[in-house]
């Protein structure tokens, strides 16, 4: 789960050593896991999901030769039916064949550390499948995230704890909408556990609870895709726009006052709520993980495609045949980072 992002340039002798101690104390602690990207190198914590990532670049850009994300959709079907969507999840909807997803050129040139987001929604019935693709995660070496839904998260959170003790399930995402004092209780107890919210459709009071019980939460952009497009047409009260306003004056607020709260956002987010503009430019170059389509893509694995972003979701093309690298070089030259 990706909390707070380090990136830096590191080009005289004296930035070179102090990374080099940086990083042997961490390699000697145990917590952290790292690899070479391109010329640059990627280290993650296991203990809190904190990445820093070093570009020895001489112009500073970060060019990976290999994924370092993969947000990859695993099914369609999700009872909830919120009227927002974006993925137009249905009851009836379709899963990922997982078999033909592992044995896939694509996923058999993924590379040890790199991390895969698995959104799940609700898997009634598919704890084998999701078992069995974080076996194949662990196999390789790769850092499984899933994002299930609240409901289905206290239904199933004793499956899922027990896959991160046996070390193949690495952080779990929530998907949250009624936050309750049991929610509440078990996301501040549990380890690598992320509320994820989405602006516009989660209220201000529901970060309060949230951040007065530590829970750490990732805020997701509303996607205007999908179901997401008639919800904001139906839409006649502007609640979307209130609660989106709401939520920037209260980010602000935050930041001014000092809080002790641990917030991440995606791209859209970011945009939405204008974070750029709350922070100085050199807090926002350290966490800033980066333009989307530069080290990450959408992998739809109900469909076997593949797109620069889930909101790129309706420009998908197919995945068949071609490794994650082919694809990166692919996804960077049609976002305009090669
Ligand atoms: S819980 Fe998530 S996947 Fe399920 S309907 Fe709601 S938004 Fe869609």
């Amino acid at each position: 789960m990706i909390e707070i992002i380090k990136t830096w340039t590191t080009q005289n002798d004296a930035e070179e050593m102090e990374f080099l101690e940086d990083f042997q104390k961490r390699q000697e602690s145990g917590n952290w896991v790292s690899y070479l990207n391109g010329k640059s190198v990627c280290e993650i914590s296991l203990e809190d999901g904190t990445h820093i990532r070093s570009i020895f670049e001489e112009d500073g850009i970060y060019r990976p030769e290999n994924l370092e994300c993969a947000d990859v959709h695993l099914s369609d079907k999700c009872e909830v039916g919120c009227k927002f969507c974006y993925a137009n999840c249905t009851r009836d909807g379709k899963v990922a064949d997982i078999e033909r997803f592992i044995s896939s050129p694509w996923f058999q040139s993924l590379k040890p550390g790199m991390e895969m987001a698995c959104n799940l929604n609700e898997f009634k019935g598919n704890i084998d499948h999701l078992e069995k693709l974080l076996d194949a995660c662990k196999e390789k070496g790769i850092l499984a995230n899933v994002t299930v839904e609240q409901r289905t998260y206290m239904k199933n959170k004793e499956v899922l704890h027990c896959f991160q003790i046996e070390g193949k399930l690495f952080g779990i995402g929530v998907s949250v909408k009624v936050i309750d004092e049991y929610l509440l209780k078990d996301l501040e107890e549990c380890r690598n556990v992320v509320a994820h919210t989405i602006t516009g459709i989660t209220p201000v009071t529901g970060y309060q609870k949230l951040i007065a019980n530590k829970v750490k939460i990732l805020i997701l952009g509303y996607k205007d895709i999908g179901r997401g497009t008639q919800f904001k047409v139906e839409d006649e009260s502007n609640k979307i726009e209130m609660n989106r306003l709401a939520l920037k004056r209260y980010i602000k607020f935050l930041l001014d006052t000092k809080v002790s709260c641990l917030l991440s956002f995606d791209n859209l987010a970011i945009d939405q709520l204008g974070i750029k503009d709350m922070i100085s430019e050199e807090n926002y170059g350290k966490f800033f993980r980066g333009e989307e389509a530069t080290c990450t893509y959408f992998v739809n694995a109900v469909s076997m495609q593949y797109a620069l972003n889930s909101l790129d979701s309706e420009n998908l093309k197919s995945i068949e045949n071609k490794t994650s690298q082919e694809i990166l070089k692919l996804v960077r030259r049609e976002g305009g980072h090669e």
